[in-house]
This record gives structure tokens, sequence and C-alpha cells, in this order.
């Protein structure tokens, strides 16, 4: 593509760095009620390395990859490119999105061209150039198609071309693989990684953004991990397997087991009081996790006594992380207790969910929640005041939008629903887009610590 090789370069950490992030915090909401997000967060990015920025959902990764971009103004500390303080887009990145981001109307070369045009690159170059991207990236063929004639792992080539048809020196990688189907994910990765190891690639550093350590451990040489609540760096660890690295490797399982336990115990459920003090559903969103999932858990720990949590999904067949969310619930909610080491301990109020019938289940659900789920606390006293016992969705939405994206403010409610919903407290109605209380509603009074 017209760049000379910097295939040399690939070795971790060498040369004057590309990217500091200096001290970088970053507050949004209103002066009346500042949401941190970020707090103090200083990383380098240097020339031949593959930086992976781990977080939950959440956690501020995207607002931290905006930062680097230039696109948001942290709110103290500052960004540098190769020195230079940013003052507005960084001109040495750019960016992959996860939701792709393709302009629908316009044609593969025409979306791979865009970027080209902001930057006032003369038709015949932009074309050039284009056609070079569209080449490495395997989209030869696909020129005149629109996006929606693509499957996924196609439209994310179009978003990865049009990226690197600038020629960025660091490639920001939002999340890039996590719209896709395992497999397709799985593919990508693996030609990210070809491309990254051949002469033709004109990119001399990625920071890629994700919440999957698995996917972090397979493609970075160095993973930070972002602590949510606001965003901080935890932890930093070198990962210095070798390439292609497996993932049934012993070395790539232990490194996996490491960082696990570094975000262990960094969920919600910890994460506890907000800056004022109180415990909000912005300070402890509620975990991604249903009733059903997370009382089936419960009875199986009630059944298996104290156990490690590596141990406990080997015996189910499942990975450590798809515990994660039914062990934050249930830390939330006081069911559980987490050690440092992964071990999970069963609370006597957990035992009694675990074991009761399920009225009394309901019940001791209902009191947990009331007390220590913020947003159901939330939705049920909001409820409690409205004369007609009902109010509109958008009502919650407009609160949670102040503390959430768009997205995970559609999870938060969800999970409410579900919680709401199963302690006989109030429940959603889709055709009316609002939330009712339940008439029946067990005399469990929220807030305030009156019961
Ligand atoms: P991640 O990418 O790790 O999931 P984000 O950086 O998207 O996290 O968001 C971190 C937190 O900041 C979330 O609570 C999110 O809702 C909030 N947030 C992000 N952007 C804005 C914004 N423009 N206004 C208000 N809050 C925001
Ligand atoms: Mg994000």
């Amino acid at each position: 593509m017209g760049r000379m090789s910097v295939g040399v370069a690939r070795r971790r950490g060498r040369g004057a760095p590309l990217i500091e992030v200096d001290r970088v915090s970053k507050t949004f909401g209103t002066p009346g009620e500042p949401v941190p997000v970020l707090d103090g967060v200083s990383l380098v990015v240097h020339p031949g390395e593959i930086v992976a920025l781990l977080g939950k959902s959440g956690s501020g990764k995207s607002t931290l990859l905006r930062c680097v971009a230039g696109l948001i103004e942290p709110s103290e500390g500052a960004v540098r490119y190769q020195g230079a303080r940013l003052t507005g887009p960084n001109p040495g990145t750019a960016m992959v999105f996860q939701s792709f981001a393709l302009l629908p109307w316009l044609t593969v070369r025409q979306n791979v061209e865009l970027g080209l045009e902001a930057r006032l690159v003369p038709p015949p170059e932009r074309r050039a150039r284009a056609e070079a991207a569209i080449d490495l990236i395997g989209l030869d063929g696909f020129e005149d198609a629109y996006p929606k004639e693509l499957s996924g792992g196609m439209r994310q080539r179009v978003g990865l071309a049009r990226a690197l048809v600038v020629h960025p020196d660091v490639l920001l990688m939002d999340e890039p693989f996590s719209a896709l189907d395992v497999l397709t994910a799985e593919n990508l990765r693996g030609e990210l990684l070809e491309l990254w190891g051949s002469d033709e690639f004109p990119i001399k550093a990625i920071v890629l953004v994700t919440h999957n350590i698995d996917e972090a451990v397979t493609l970075a040489d160095r993973v930070l991990i972002l602590g949510s609540k606001p965003g901080r760096i935890i932890a930093e660890l070198p990962i210095d397997l070798p390439r292609p690295r497996d993932r049934h490797q012993i070395e790539f399982e232990t490194t996996v087991e490491r960082i696990y336990a570094e975000m262990a115990g960094q969920g919600t459920a910890t994460a506890g009081a907000g800056p004022s003090g109180l415990v909000t559903p912005a300070s402890a969103p509620l975990p991604n996790a249903s009733v059903d999932a997370l009382s089936g858990f419960a009875e199986i720990l009630a059944a298996s006594g104290p156990t490690h949590l590596g141990e406990t999904a080997s015996d189910l067949g499942l990975d450590v992380r798809d515990l994660l969310p039914l062990v934050d619930a249930l830390v939330m909610l006081g069911f559980v207790t987490l050690g440092r080491d992964g071990q999970v301990d069963l609370t006597a109020e957990g035992m009694e969910f675990a074991g009761a019938q399920i009225q009394v289940s309901k019940q001791i659900f209902a009191r947990a929640a009331l007390e220590r789920a913020p947003l159901v606390r939330l939705i049920a006293n909001a409820l409690e005041k409205a004369p007609t016992r009902t109010l509109r969705r958008g009502f919650f939405a407009d609160i949670l939008r102040r503390s959430f994206a768009e997205e995970e403010l559609e999870r938060q409610l969800d999970v409410a629903n579900d919680w709401g919903r199963y302690s006989e407290q109030f429940a959603y109605d889709a055709d009316h887009d609002e939330f009712v209380a339940d008439p029946d509603r067990t005399a469990v009074l929220a807030g305030g610590g009156a019961r």
C-alpha cells in the first residue's frame, strides 16, 4: 500500500511512544450531578505492539478509546500523539467500530473512500488507495456492493478497510468482533494477526478494546485491565506467549485465569457507592443475569458447598466467564460472598433462598432486590408514589440515560423487569410501554430501611 515495511518494528515496546495518555479523567453528567467515568488513566502505546484494553461493560473502554482518537476531550489530563498534545481528532489514528458504522446508501468502495474525502485527498489517489485497502482486506469483487448485501464478517472487513485506507499509525478497534458470530469472529481475528505479521500492513500499533478475555490473550502483547465506576487501570500484564497462540495450551489457560482473578470482584456488585456515597442504579448497575439463571446457580452452589468458581465451571462444562454475571448478581443480592481467589460461599440468606419453596424464595428475593438492587428499588419506590401505580418506561429511561449508553440502558431495564416480575413487585407492560406495580405485591417496603 505504498508504505515502507514496518515488519521489523514488530517487537514490543521499541522506539518513541506513539500515543501517551496522561492521567486522563472524564466526567459526564451535569455539574450538579457528575458521572465520573474515567479516573486518572495513564497508558503508553509503542510502535510494534498490540495493546488490549480489557474491562466489563460500562467500565469506560469506549470513552477511553474516544479520548485517544481525539473525538472527545478529557475532563482532566492529556492525550499526546508523537509527543504533541491533541486539540482535536488524532491525526495518527483510525477507528473500527463494533457496529461497523457503514453508510447504507454508499457502496463498499465509497464507504472505504469516505475517510480520505474528509482528509481532502484528491479523487484519483482516493481511488487507488481504496483499491489497495480493499485488496488487502479480501474484499475484491465486492467493491460495488451495498452494506445490506454483505454478511456481518464482510461488513466488518469494510470497516477495517475504511480505517486502513487513511494509513493511520495506530489502529483503534472498539470491540470489533463482538457483533459477529463465533466462527466469523475467530476467522477475522486470525486474518488480522496474519496482516499484522505481514510487511504490507501499514499500521504501527493496535489498541483493541474488548470485554473478552480470550480475545485479549489471543491477540495482545500487553493487556491493561480497566476496573469499573469510575474506570481506572487496575492491572497490566505482558502476554509473552509464542504465536500462533493456542487456547488449549496450559500457559494460555493460566494467563486467562490470572486475568479473570484480577477482574473478579471488580464487578458491579462490589463497586458500591458512587461519588456522593450513595449506591445508585448508575454506581451499581444490575448484572446481566435472569432470575432463572441465578437461582439455578444458587441451587447448584447449595448442593456443592463452598467451592472454587473454576471448579464449578468445569463441573458444569462451562467457562468460568459464563458464570461471572451470575456471581455478580448473587453477590449484589447478598446471597454469595466471593473471595479474591475465586472461592464462592453461599451466605445464610443465600442458603435459604436456594432451599426454600418457591413462594418463600420469591419473598427472600424481593426483600434482597428491594434493599440491594438500586434500580429495582428505584422502580418499586417510584411506582409506589405514582397515583395510578404505573409509570411510562421513558420516565426510567430518561433517568438512566444520564449514566448509561442506550444499549446498556435497555439491558438494565430488561433485567429490572425480570427481577421485578419474579419478586411480584412490578412488571413491564410492553403494549403500553409502562411499568406497572403488581397489585398483590408483598408488603415489603422499599428503601429507608423500613420493613
Ligand atoms: P464500555 O465501553 O466499557 O462499555 P463506555 O465508555 O461506553 O463503557 O461507558 C462508560 C460509562 O459512561 C457508562 O456508564 C456509560 O453509560 C457512560 N457514558 C458513556 N458515554 C456517555 C455520555 N455521552 N453521556 C453520559 N454518560 C456516558
Ligand atoms: Mg464500549
